[in-house]
Parts: C-alpha cells; structure tokens; sequence
C-alpha cells in the first residue's frame, strides 16, 4: 500500500516554545487518519507544516509525494484543507462561492456539487456572514469535496458544532473515503471514534502513538489478578504493564503490549499464587485515559526525582 503523508522527524519550534518534537508520521494511502490530543499538543502547527503554510526547524514532510515545502499551484488541485475558523469570502452567497471556485479545479464535478448543496441542505443564496456555524462549514466541506481531492486535510472540523451537523459531515467524508485519504486533528476522542481508521496521539509535540485502531485495541488489555493472599507488587513489573495498583488480594493494571498466551506467561510466572486473572478488551476511551496517564505520572516522576528514579535535592 503506498503512503499519502510521511513525516522524517519534523520538529518545530516557535522562540521557547518546542511545538512538535521530530515526529515520524505515516500514513497510508485511503486511511482515515485522526491526529489527538489536548490543546496546545501541536496539532494545528503539524498541519500547517504539512500544508506549506509552516516550515519546520528541522525535519520535512512529503503530501500526495511531494516535499511539503514544495507544496504549490497545481498540487492543491489535489488536496482539500478546512481549518477550524475557515476564512471565506463572506460578502458571497454559497452560490457565488462554488461558481468562484470551479474553474480553478480541472477537476471539479458539478454533479457531485450538486449532490452535496443537497445532501448538506445548503442555502444558495445566502451570504457566507449569515450562515450559521454548522452550515459555514457544511459550505467549506461541499467546495473542498466537489473537486474530488485525492488528500482532504481538516484541522478540528467538529469543533463547536451540534451532533446532527457532526454526523452530517462524517457521512460525506466516509463517502469520499474509498478515493480519498483523510487526516484530520480532533481533541475529541469520542469525535473520531467511531470513523477514523488510524489515530496518532501528540502530547507537549510529541508523538506518544501511531496506529491502526484496530491494532491498539488489540494490545491494550485492562488486567486483573486475584492473589490468594495480599501481596506487595513485585518491584520490577515489565514496562508494559501500565498503572500498576494493589487493593488487598487484588492486583490492577492496564497491559499495553498484550500477545495473548506469552503475556498470560508472563503474569503467571510474576504470580505464581494468582487464585485468578481476567483480561479486559478496553474502549478506545479507556485506553487513551490509560496513557494520558501514564504519560503525566511519568513526567511528575521526571520533574521530581534527579533522573534515576532518586528524588531531586
Ligand atoms: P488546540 O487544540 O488548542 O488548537 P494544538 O494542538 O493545535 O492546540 P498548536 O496550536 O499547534 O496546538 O500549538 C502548539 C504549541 O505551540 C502551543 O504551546 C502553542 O502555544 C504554541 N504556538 C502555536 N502557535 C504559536 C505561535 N505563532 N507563536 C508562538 N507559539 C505558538
């Protein structure tokens, strides 16, 4: 399968301020791709990275096979970018708008134009200024979509806007999935859940994962171990064991590097007394909490203890 968008440690810097950390990005060709993660995690520069409008301190890019920095004139025929505050010529109608745009795109499909003013309801003859949230947006997707973009890149295109709107503009994208590929940033995981096929997630400009959603709901597992007697957790648990906890004779934690019977192993031979153990395929929500988490107890850790697990002077 061939690759739509590739990152060679793209690094970013504003002054002080690192927004991304040398970020190795792939993805494949048709994958609906969700970038997570907090504000201030980086999002919104990777974009602009990725569309020409940022140059990265360090590191590139390649979009559709070419050098990001690169990215000009007849490339954008064949990407779509929506941004969350899209700007658009507000004195226009909708009207107005997609006649202004056609010629620009070779590839432009009137039918399509049409079946998406119909499928997203949109008025016409309305000016830009006086459409609502929701449908300013449906009218940025419609004259991004119509020219059939082999890339469509949208930063927070959700944001704001009521579920009906939300879903809305989901179906059009899932219709245009088999020919396209989508990269598109949320802070919402409950957002992309139910649609993206990837997902990466960047914290503080780094890139904590980037995965298939089916793989990482493969290997996360939430476990739980009943000892027969209470017992102190072992002092080295393997680092994929996540959250490690230890309640009387019940011992939690969330395995994120689950390969069923040789983890099971694993957990018996650390317990050999185990009365009992369960393992838990976790909801996505679960899983990202799991690092979030993780990601935070590890940082606090660095922050207060002098690098060897000692605390600081
Ligand atoms: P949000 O979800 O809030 O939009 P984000 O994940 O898109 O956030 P970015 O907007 O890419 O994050 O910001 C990443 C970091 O870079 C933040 O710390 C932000 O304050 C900083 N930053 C972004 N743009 C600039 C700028 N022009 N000058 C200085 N710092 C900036």
């Amino acid at each position: 399968m061939s690759t739509t968008i590739q990152t060679h440690d793209l690094s970013m810097r504003y002054g002080q301020t690192e927004a991304l950390h040398e970020i190795n990005l792939t993805v494949p060709e048709g994958a609906i791709y969700a970038l997570v993660g907090p504000n201030g995690a980086g999002k919104t520069t990777m974009i602009k990275l990725l569309m020409n409008i940022l140059r990265p301190t360090v590191g590139g890019a390649e979009a559709l096979g070419v050098d990001t920095q690169r990215l000009a004139g007849e490339v954008f025929n064949r990407i779509g970018y929506v941004s969350e505050n899209q700007e658009m010529p507000d004195a226009m109608t909708v009207e107005a708008l997609m006649d202004f745009m056609r010629p620009f795109y070779p590839r432009w499909d009137r039918e399509l134009e049409r079946q998406l003013v119909r499928q997203f309801d949109l008025p016409m003859k309305r000016k830009l200024k006086h459409l609502s949230r929701g449908m300013r947006m449906k009218a940025a997707f419609a004259s991004s979509l119509a020219y059939r973009p082999e890339l469509i890149v949208l930063d927070e295109p959700f944001t704001g806007l009521d579920p009906l709107v939300r879903d809305e503009l989901i179906e059009s994208l899932l219709e245009r999935a088999p020919e396209t590929t989508i990269f598109l940033s949320s802070h919402d995981l409950a957002e992309i859940e139910s649609f993206a096929s990837h997902v990466g997630y960047l914290e503080d400009g780094r890139m904590l994962f980037s995965e298939e959603m089916t793989v990482l709901a493969g290997r996360f597992r939430e476990v739980t171990i009943t000892l027969s007697a209470p017992a102190p957790l072992p002092p080295k648990l393997p680092s994929a064991w996540l959250l490690a906890e230890t309640v009387d004779c019940v011992v939690r934690f969330v395995h994120s590097e689950y390969w069923g019977e040789a983890s099971e192993r694993e957990v018996a031979d650390l317990f050999p007394g185990a009365r009992d153990v369960e393992w838990e395929s976790m909801p996505l929500r679960s899983i990202f909490l799991a690092i979030a988490k993780t990601g935070r107890t590890q940082n606090h850790a660095a922050q207060t203890t002098a690098g060897d697990g000692r605390p600081k002077a």
